[in-house]
């Protein structure tokens, strides 16, 4: 039995994405440089960046192109300020430090969303910062920064906002034609429901193209890779053509779903059947239900009764359902995602199995 996956990603995909990655593609044939045309075409209009963004792929997973993309557009002589509730933020920081790129760190605790008054006291503090890098959806916990505001405090300070919205691109609003990002990075097999294996980011084009020869990589300048694709409509280097093609369909099926806001909808549903079902079977809520996005949720061991994560996980995943450890700090605590070809009945089934396995739990306790 295929498992359903309830994680942070890869994530439960549509049998029509997964067939589309059956057949060969050359990688100079006319057909595939339609598609990986369509591909760049369609996540543009996710994020209705048509009119000042270009949509560059990169083969690898999420980190590659968030490393990428900071190693093209963040230079020797700038100075990116990151902004940290959690481990993906952490690893913008990460990035950083191996970069050797002058950079600033703020923090919040992991409950905390992103303040933006502290963000433009740093920026109005520190004239030498050019770029402020944020997590849309921090993964670790659920967590939805305020993307509005920061936007609008990096902008009147004329600095350039790098958004990972890895968890949120395709469900979440983005609307880059309203709200002044930069760039928004984002993968193939998380909201949009494709299979992993490549990651995009949707570039300012006026940027992108005076960020020639930043990159201290030559496989991860995404200058190269966007002029390579302007160029001829091929990949730099091997793509991964069967991703294309699974990311294709999965974008014409976000469009048949209604767009980025019925699938939204459609992750509402799926989170609100989770949070109060476990609620109802004494599982509490990590995040005050306020910061919480309807992409993942972070929940506490119980404390009343005997609970290994280990052994919940092989009862879940025994039957059919894969759930994901925590990754917080400071808390014991263990997430299930509601994203993914997962629907409304999915989690009722969940929850039936959830709550046979603390029954079987307590009786062997
Ligand atoms: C998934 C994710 C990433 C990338 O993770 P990979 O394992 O490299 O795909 C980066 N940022 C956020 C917020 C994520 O959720």
């Amino acid at each position: 039995m295929t498992p359903i996956l309830l994680t942070p990603g890869p994530l439960t995909t549509r049998p029509e994405t997964r067939a589309a990655m059956s057949r060969d593609w050359g990688s100079r044939d006319e057909g595939f440089i339609a598609l990986t045309a369509e591909m760049r075409r369609r996540l543009l209009s996710v994020a209705n960046g048509a009119g000042s963004h270009v949509a560059v792929p990169l083969q690898g997973s999420g980190t590659f192109i968030v490393e990428a993309t900071i190693g093209t557009l963040v230079g020797r002589a700038d100075k990116l300020l990151v902004l940290v509730n959690g481990a993906y933020g952490e690893r913008i920081a990460a990035i950083a430090r191996r970069l050797r790129l002058p950079h600033e760190i703020l923090t919040w605790e992991e409950w905390q969303p992103v303040d933006a008054a502290r963000v433009e006291q740093t920026l109005a503090s520190q004239p030498a910062i050019t770029h402020v890098a944020m997590i849309h959806c921090e993964t670790t916990t659920g967590l939805l920064n305020p993307l509005e505001e920061v936007a609008a405090v990096v902008a009147r300070h004329g600095k350039k906002l790098l958004l990972d919205a890895m968890s949120s691109f395709g469900a979440l609003p983005i609307d880059l034609a309203r709200t002044p990002v930069t760039a928004v990075m984002a993968s193939s097999n998380k909201c949009l429901e494709g299979t992993p294996g490549l990651g995009y980011a949707l570039i300012e084009q006026s940027v992108l193209a005076a960020a020639k020869g930043n990159s201290p990589s030559l496989s991860l300048d995404l200058h190269d890779q966007w002029r390579g694709l302007e160029g001829n409509g091929q990949w730099r280097f091997t793509p991964p053509v069967q991703v294309v093609a699974a990311l294709v369909e999965a974008l014409r099926l976000l469009e048949a779903e209604g767009g980025p806001e019925a699938r939204l909808a459609r992750y509402r549903r799926n989170c609100r059947i989770l949070v109060e079902g476990m609620g109802r079977l004494g599982f509490r809520l990590f995040l005050d239900p306020a910061h919480q996005a309807p992409i993942i949720a972070s929940f506490h061991y119980p404390t009343d009764r005997p609970f290994s994560f280990e052994g919940f996980y092989q009862a879940l995943a025994a039957r059919g359902f894969v759930i994901y450890p925590g990754k917080l700090s400071k808390a014991e605590s263990f997430r299930i995602g509601c994203i993914g070809a997962v629907e409304p009945a999915d989690f009722h089934r969940l929850l039936a199995a959830v709550g046979d396995v603390m029954k079987e739990i307590g009786r062997a306790a």
